[in-house]
């Protein structure tokens, strides 16, 4: 019986963009339909190995191709799993990742023609209507008697019914749009199956009935060595496993094969453009397993770690069992062991790049640097790499540096790895913090990622050299010479005394708002910053729980003055005189210091009002005494 069906409303939506053709290059459609062929194969392979009988007369497996002029359709069928009546409704009539489904959102919402976006996701199976304004989907399942036949204009509804098919597996037929003729040429097909789907492990044949021609090498390309493998085809391969429909392309591509206890195949690529969904908790690692050739299922955990979920390709096994269940896998010792040696290697494969190109590690590193670092705060069997991989902005120069170009950057006296923790690298050149550091000549490093709250803490040194945070506690740096070489520690007890007074008011003043004011050591042209205490958590870091919602109130931080600047000389006197117009402008003038204090580290002010009257008023006095 022929039932009327609608598409789900997001289908509707993406079968709208795809069919007014955002792409230039329709051909790809070809690919999606071969590719998802290839893994109805890929999936009856592998129930096969349990079970049989459901390929029993008909172990080969092909996808064939040809077209009727006359009727002006072309076919792509394969003796794959196949679908039964449900698979074809859920399959073809919905979107089932949900990741999709909320681009597909994005898309209506405005930016219909970025092609950016629409390009990172596949369309799969509705690319078919790029070139066709009729597809019908005639599907056996194996080991199933009846047949369905799914058919649809791509517009809003399609229509399933009982078919007749004598053989398992899956017919699409698609009937040409007249402005798509060029698919009804047997030359072009060729051509396009040869550039998109060369890879493809399973014999393309391209002829009517069973005369086709292999036009495809049919065997997997990462158990072929290197040297045979061209970069048109690696690129193909990585479009294929990634999904992605067109543009991106793979950064970096590790090929190896490993020999010895145990021996296994990698074909592995990093993406060149972000995943829209890197960082959905969801997500999956885009590494599919395989066993001997046969591919056994995608993203086994503990195959990848999460910190290189962004790496796509085929891990290919000689040693797992061809019949271990999916559950299994998990849990099996070859599963970690491999995981292991592939970290290793795609981690010193990025050393290398880092060390050969660093402007283009530049671009990879701002896309996947932030994961990358999640394996700082998480894998501790990889952590002398990661340490050598990561990359970071700094006070020295506009590029990325390594720790070891800062450690072997270290002045005299010098013991830290310092860091300043900011929202963005500008903030962070913009710190009042750094300026001692700056007399100094040292070097500090820029974290910006929010990751880096997480692992810095934990990691402690690297070579030895602690890591320290400039907004934190004691800056330490009285072992270290003024590049000016000035400064006595008498002169130091002589600024100290003469403070005390200074710092006994403004302490008073500022009670309410921080926990402490205290004598700068990190301060040269700025009066004032705010420094966290030294067992408390980073300035950036309270911030972030704070945006997460997950913590309420700043913790109290420490203002610092800085005795050399002008503004805190003034306020020695100021202190010093009991007059109450004397302390009334102290007053003023440190609660003024305090926001502007605040402003400079990103923060809101408590009283956005009070602070303007202030400042106002100093502009006046300043004006009229000028
Ligand atoms: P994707 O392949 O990315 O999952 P598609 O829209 O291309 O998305 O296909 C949706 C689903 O339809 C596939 O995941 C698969 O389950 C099913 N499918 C598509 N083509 C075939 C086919 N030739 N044989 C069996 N199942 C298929």
């Amino acid at each position: 019986m022929s039932e009327k069906m609608e598409f789900q409303t997001e289908v509707s939506r993406l079968l709208d963009i795809v069919a007014n053709a955002l792409y230039t290059e329709k051909e790809i459609f070809l690919r999606e339909l071969v590719s998802n062929a290839s893994d109805a194969c890929d999936r009856l392979r592998y129930e096969a190995i349990a079970n049989p009988e459901l390929i029993a007369g008909d172990a080969d497996f092909k996808i064939r191709i040809w077209f009727d002029t006359d009727a002006r359709t072309l076919s792509i069928s394969d003796n794959g799993i196949g679908m039964d009546r449900d698979s074809l409704i859920k399959n073809l009539g919905t979107i089932a990742h949900s990741g999709t489904r909320e681009l597909v959102q994005t898309l209506e919402e405005g930016a219909k023609k970025d092609v950016n976006l629409i390009g990172q996701f596949g369309v799969g199976f509705y690319s078919a209507f790029m070139v066709a304004n009729r597809v019908e989907v005639s599907s056996r399942r194996a080991g199933d008697d009846k047949a369905y036949v799914w058919s649809s204009d791509g517009r809003g509804s399609y229509m399933i019914d009982e078919t007749l098919k004598d053989t398992r597996g899956t017919e699409i037929v698609l009937h040409i749009k007249d402005e798509a003729s060029e698919f009804l040429i047997e030359e072009r097909l060729k051509n396009v199956i040869k550039k998109y789907s060369d890879h493809i492990a399973f014999p393309i044949l391209l002829g009517p009935g069973d005369k086709g021609v292999m036009v495809n090498a049919a065997s997997a390309l990462w158990v072929r060595p290197k040297s045979d493998v061209t970069e048109d085809q690696y690129k193909e391969f990585y479009r294929s496993v990634s999904g992605a429909l067109q543009m991106d392309e793979p950064w970096m591509t590790v090929h190896w094969r490993a020999e010895g206890a145990i021996e296994y195949s990698n074909l592995l690529m990093v993406p060149s453009m972000r995943p829209f969904d890197l960082y959905d908790p969801r997500r999956h690692h885009g590494v599919k397993l395989y066993v001997k050739r046969v591919f056994i299922t995608d993203g086994v955990e503990g195959l990848i770690p999460p910190f290189l979920r962004f790496l796509k390709g085929v891990v290919d096994s000689e040693d797992l069992p061809l019949n271990i269940s999916r559950e299994m896998l998990q849990s099996n010792p070859v599963i970690a062991k491999m995981s292991s040696a592939i970290t290793k290697k795609v981690l010193s494969e990025l050393e290398q790049k880092a060390k050969d190109d660093i402007k283009s590690f530049e671009n990879f590193w701002a896309l996947f640097g932030p994961v990358v670092k999640e394996g700082l705060y998480d894998a501790h069997n990889h952590r002398e790499q990661l340490c050598r991989v990561a990359r970071f902005y700094s006070t020295h120069g506009d590029g990325l540096v390594s720790l070891e170009e800062y450690i072997s950057r270290m002045v005299e006296g010098q013991d830290h790895i310092y860091y300043l923790s900011a929202p963005t690298v500008e903030a962070a050149r913009n710190s009042p913090q750094l300026e001692a550091f700056a007399a100094r000549g040292v070097e500090v490093l820029f974290m910006t990622d929010p990751i880096d709250e997480f692992w810095l803490p934990m990691q402690n040194d690297f070579k030895q050299k602690k890591f320290k945070s400039i907004t934190r506690g004691d800056a330490e740096l009285s072992k270290i010479k003024p590049l000016d070489g000035k400064e006595t520690p008498e002169q130091k007890q002589e600024e100290k005394d003469s403070t005390d007074h200074l710092i006994a008011r403004m302490k008073e003043i500022l009670s309410l708002e921080v926990k402490d004011v205290m004598l700068s050591e990190r301060l040269v042209d700025s009066p004032v910053c705010l420094v966290a205490p030294e067992n408390d958590m980073d300035i950036n870091m309270q911030r972030l729980l704070k945006k997460n919602q997950a913590y309420d109130g700043m913790h109290q931080h420490i203002l610092e003055i800085n005795v050399k600047h002008p503004v805190i000389v003034r306020l020695q006197l100021l202190a010093a005189n009991d007059g109450a117009a004397s302390q009334e402008l102290l007053r003023e003038t440190t609660l003024l210091l305090l926001d502007q204090a605040r402003i400079i580290e990103g923060e809101p002010l408590k009283n956005p009002a009070d602070f303007v009257r202030r400042l106002s008023r100093a502009i006046e006095k300043g004006l009229i005494a000028s």
